[in-house]
């Protein structure tokens, strides 16, 4: 396997909400390899955001680590931390709310080079290239944002993160504000650009069909941790999570976002998991070793791993 690029150590954030501690996210252990997209799925809420924040040092882990090849990030100087920073880039779900519409997008795209210090001319180059690397009109550059369709919003969002030359891309619900064909064209802007430029990349979704279109490796999240953790294909394929059946059956044909309310019952309230397996309430195969005890992430089959008492069994 390639080199990591980004990996999560035993990594959890708390936050405090009415006086209660609300484990957003739960002792996650997660590797991303060089060149390789992990994708991320799960429900709203289930913690998916917070992962994205914590991989881009947005927010500091309550405890547990975040390494860049295998570099505590916590234990960076502020120089140090500053030129990580410009490595690691982020593209949101809203280029809507995520591009000043005062800006043109000349400018827009140069922001990060300004903040690392880029001369002006170095700055116009690279903005110039940028725009060819996501297919928009090198003109794009005197116009502000209200000129262009939504798609092509995203596609400078996109500019604006590949801009510093990052080796890691971080798409938090990157395409789920997009027309389905739309969505179909900036899925396959990314897949090419990682090819060409060699890429890490972790992608969130809730929308299963969109993780399994860019992804070399899913992670399931539930209530804040890894439930499930697979090849692309070993997990659509051989899912061994009963929650990862349901979200899979609960997709009715290829591209079809996974609806709200399509697993049974609502997910729980995060002040107050579950006791034992956080997914017993909306399990159909739970049993009472199910509502005490936690089930590990452990290997479920080769190179599969699954946090359920009874991996790989069927409800019916
Ligand atoms: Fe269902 Fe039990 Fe597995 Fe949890 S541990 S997913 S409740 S079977
Ligand atoms: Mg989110």
């Amino acid at each position: 396997m390639s080199d990591p690029v980004l990996t999560l150590d035993r990594v959890s954030r708390d936050y405090v909400r009415a006086g209660r501690r609300l484990a957003a996210v739960d002792e996650v252990d997660l590797v991303v390899h060089r060149g390789k997209t992990l994708g991320i799925v799960g429900e709203s809420g289930c913690g998916k955001s917070t992962l994205a924040r914590l991989a881009l040092h947005l927010v500091p882990p309550s405890s547990g680590r975040v390494l860049r090849e295998g570099q505590d990030i916590a234990r960076l100087d502020a120089g140090a931390l500053r030129r990580l920073r410009a490595r690691m880039q982020i593209v949101f779900q809203d280029p809507n709310a995520s591009l000043n519409p005062r800006w043109r997008v000349g400018a827009i795209i140069a922001e990060p080079l300004r903040a690392q210090g880029w001369s002006r001319q170095k700055r116009l180059d690279r903005v110039s290239e940028v725009l060819d690397l996501v297919g928009l009109p090198q003109d794009a550059v005197d116009r502000l944002p209200s000129a262009f369709s939504g798609g092509q919003k995203q596609r400078i969002g996109i500019a604006r993160a590949l801009a510093p030359e990052p080796d890691l891309l971080i798409c938090d619900e990157a395409v789920s504000a997009l027309d389905a064909s739309i969505q179909a064209q900036i899925l396959n802007l990314l897949t090419d650009l990682q090819a060409r430029l060699g890429l890490t990349m972790v992608f969130i979704s809730h929308n299963l069909a969109v993780v399994r279109h860019v992804s070399q490796r899913v992670a399931v999240m539930y209530l804040g941790r890894i439930v499930e953790l697979a090849s692309e294909a070993d997990l659509f394929d051989r899912p061994q999570h009963p929650y990862t059946r349901t979200l899979i059956a609960a997709v009715p044909e290829p591209g079809r976002p996974l609806q709200a309310g399509s697993v049974r019952g609502e997910p729980p309230d995060a002040l107050a998991p579950p006791s034992g397996c956080h997914f017993h309430p909306r399990c159909p195969l739970a049993q009472n070793i199910c509502r005490r005890i936690s089930p590990p992430l452990i290997e479920a089959a080769s190179g599969h791993l699954a946090s359920c008492h009874f991996p790989g069994a069927s409800a019916s």
